[in-house]
């Protein structure tokens, strides 16, 4: 007998009719007593952002273990009511709440890890059940007390638990038919990708595609776990999000993504002197500040330099006063601030085997007159920090540029 995991968002479970869907998918892959399901759901959609909203009205610092209890209430809403449905149908179903499933998390409430799930338990419980459902987002720290694991977390615990379960596939179903080329609503020709690699997956969700939790991908390629993402609202297979194989290597660039949440901070005339770099960005890394472009200019008079990088938006008050604090012992003349910007990437593991592709992104950025304020490369994946408001044209030019509304394009 097989088993199957099977996850659905807020969208998904946003009201009956959409669980009725739910209901349809959830017994297909139950396919008449051939597989256990273990269904992993999130909270109706809206719900978590209204409970963080209510806690903001009880309390100006709400109490992070507490928030965890209250934002947890979402998805236990979701599994008791899907549960009914199941059961008015005739299934031998149950919910399961994260501690029930002892899915054992660190205690970084808000943002918590998961350390171990009690497969035995769940094991059992597939014994006696033949679908499970399992609330997503939550785990239990080793007080005893809820944790939550970052918003989007209910993919991490799908991937998680389909890991524990040992399942054939683990299925996150949304409202978007997979993961694309780039973003549909920027680029009418974007399509949806068939396969696509961890890595890829993991350089796509860095850069804001929300259709997968970064957590959730790095679980999967941990344990090697394929995972399916797909819509609730058609029968099409989505993409498969899976190990590198050669024929991904074939592709040059598989995906273009875009960030509008950065900032550009450029640190003036500060000395060139071993400490300054660590200076800046040892506050910036102990606040919890996640730094991701940096420059540091040649210094042309050997005394002093320009330090530029960029930090995420929400960051920006945080930044400003580390640097308030710190700039007269880094002997700076001035600290620039440029909000409108946007970071623009291209993907691919096809990189790693074929040179050309970053001069081909500066060449298309060149024709359309865009100018690249940075440039920062890794292994899979070149970005280009430009003007916030050239981000469509740079996405729509590198889409054409890489041939990725083309079938099947390879690179040439
Ligand atoms: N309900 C949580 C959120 O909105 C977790 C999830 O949906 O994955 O972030
Ligand atoms: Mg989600």
């Amino acid at each position: 007998m097989g088993i199957i995991v099977q996850k659905f968002g807020g969208t998904s479970v946003a009201n009956l009719e959409c669980m009725q869907q739910v209901l349809a998918k959830v017994t297909s892959a139950h396919c008449d007593g051939a597989n256990k399901v273990v269904v992993v759901l999130s909270a109706m959609s809206g719900e978590t952002n209204r409970l963080i909203d209510l806690a903001s009205q009880w309390s100006t610092r709400p109490d992070s273990a507490e928030m965890d209890s209250l934002v947890s209430t979402g998805e236990q809403v979701s599994v008791a009511l899907f549960s009914m449905l199941l059961k008015d149908a005739g299934y031998n179903a149950r919910s399961i709440l994260g501690h029930q499933a002892e899915i054992k998390t660190d205690s970084k409430f808000g943002r918590a890890r998961i350390l171990d799930i009690n497969s035995d338990r769940l094991k059992s419980y597939l014994e006696e059940y033949d679908i499970l459902v399992v609330a997503g987002f939550q785990g239990i720290n080793c007080d005893g007390r809820i944790t939550t694991l970052g918003r989007g977390g209910s993919d991490t615990s799908a991937v998680a638990l389909a890991v524990a379960v040992d399942a054939d596939v683990c299925e996150i179903f949304t409202d978007v038919e997979g993961v694309y080329t780039t973003d549909p609503n920027l680029c009418s020709t974007a399509r949806k990708i068939p396969k696509i690699s961890y890595d890829e997956m993991l350089e796509m969700a860095s850069m804001g595609a929300k259709v997968l939790q970064i957590r959730s991908v790095e679980f999967a390629k941990k344990y090697n776990m394929t995972v399916h993402v797909r819509s609730t609202f058609s029968d099409c297979n989505g993409t498969f999000v899976t190990q590198e194989d050669e024929s991904m290597e074939a592709v040059l660039v598989s995906g273009i993504a875009y960030d509008k949440d950065q900032i550009r901070v450029t640190v003036c005339d500060v000395e060139d002197r071993p400490g300054v770099a660590s200076a800046i960005f040892l506050p910036l890394a102990d606040a919890g500040i996640v730094v991701d472009m940096i420059i540091q200019n040649t210094s042309r008079d050997g005394k002093t330099t320009d330090m530029t990088f960029t930090v995420p938006r929400n960051d920006l008050e945080k930044t400003q006063e580390i640097i308030n604090r710190i700039e007269s012992d880094i002997k700076a003349s001035e600290v620039l601030i440029d909000e409108r910007v946007s970071k623009v990437s291209v993907i691919g593991v096809g990189m790693r085997s074929h040179s050309g592709v970053a001069s081909r992104m500066f060449e298309s950025l060149c024709k359309e007159g865009i100018n690249i304020l940075m440039i920062s490369t890794s292994e899979i994946k070149v970005t280009c920090l430009i003007e916030e408001k050239y981000t469509e044209l740079a996405v729509g030019t590198l889409h054409d540029t890489f041939e990725l509304d083309k079938e099947g394009h390879v690179c040439t």
